[in-house]
C-alpha cells in the first residue's frame, strides 16, 4: 500500500465510525484522524472562555489561535488544548451540545480544514473521519465511505456503551444531525462518489470485516 493513501469515512453521529476507522487504519498501517474531535476541542475552548457558541468573530479567531493536537493513543482520541488533555471533557454534554454551532461557523471550518490536510500530509496519509471528508477536505481521498444506521440503533449503541435513556440520547442524535445536515457551509452529505455502509443490521465488527474485505 503506498504511503500517500487517504480513506475517508463521513456519516452520521453515533453510526460507528470510530470503531470501524480504526480498523482500517490497523489493517492499512497508516494513521488515524478523527475530525469531529477537533471541532470538539474549539468548542471546549470557546465554553472555556465563556464565550457565545454563536458569536461568529469571536469563535472563528479562537479556532485560528488555540494550540491543539488531537492523536490516537492506544484506540482513544486525545485531545490537548493548549497543553491541556481536554480528551474526556469534549465527550460531555456541555460541548455536545454546542459544537454544531461552533461547527457551522466558516472561519471554524476553514481553519479546521487547514489543520486537517496539514496533519494528514505529515503522516503521509491517514484514515479521517468526520462529515464533510470525502466531499471538502479530501475530494480524491483513494476511498470514501458513508457510514450510517438508523437513530434508533444509534442510540441503542450509545447507551450501551456510555448509558442513558434510549429515548433522550436518539432525541439528541437526532437534532445533531439535523443541524449538521442543514448547515449552509460543508453539510453531513454523502459523497457523490461514497459507498454507503448501513451498519443498523451488523454489528461493528461484521461492518469492519465487510469493509476489509472490500479493501483487500
Ligand atoms: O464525530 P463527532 O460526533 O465527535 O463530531 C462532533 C461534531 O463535530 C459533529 O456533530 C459536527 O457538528 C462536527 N463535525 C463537522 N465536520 C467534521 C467532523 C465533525 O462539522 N468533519
Amino acid at each position: 500500500m503506498v504511503t500517500s493513501t487517504v480513506i475517508a469515512i463521513d456519516g452520521p453521529a453515533g453510526a460507528g465510525k470510530s470503531t470501524v476507522g480504526r480498523a482500517i487504519a490497523r489493517r492499512l498501517g497508516v494513521g488515524y484522524l478523527d475530525t469531529g474531535a477537533m471541532y470538539r476541542a474549539v468548542t471546549f475552548a470557546v465554553l472555556r472562555r465563556g464565550i457565545d457558541p454563536h458569536d461568529i468573530d469571536h469563535v472563528s479567531e479562537i479556532a485560528s489561535k488555540i494550540e491543539l493536537d488531537v492523536t490516537d493513543v492506544a484506540g482513544a482520541t486525545e485531545v490537548v488544548v493548549d497543553g491541556e488533555d481536554v480528551s474526556i471533557e469534549i465527550r460531555g454534554r456541555a460541548v455536545t451540545g454546542a459544537v454544531s454551532a461552533v461547527a457551522a461557523n466558516s472561519g471554524v471550518r476553514a481553519e479546521m480544514v487547514r489543520r486537517q490536510r496539514s496533519v494528514v500530509k505529515e503522516q503521509g496519509g491517514a484514515v479521517v473521519e468526520g462529515r464533510d471528508i470525502g466531499s471538502v477536505v479530501f475530494p480524491d481521498a483513494d476511498l470514501k465511505l458513508f457510514v450510517t444506521a438508523s437513530a434508533r440503533v444509534r442510540a441503542e449503541r450509545r447507551v450501551a456503551e456510555i448509558g442513558g435513556d434510549v429515548d433522550e440520547v436518539e432525541a439528541s442524535i437526532i437534532e445533531r444531525d439535523r443541524k449538521d445536515s442543514s448547515r449552509a457551509d460543508s453539510p453531513l452529505v454523502e459523497a457523490s462518489d461514497s459507498t454507503v455502509v448501513d451498519t443498523s443490521g451488523l454489528s461493528i465488527q461484521e461492518v469492519v470485516d465487510h469493509i476489509l474485505g472490500m479493501l483487500s
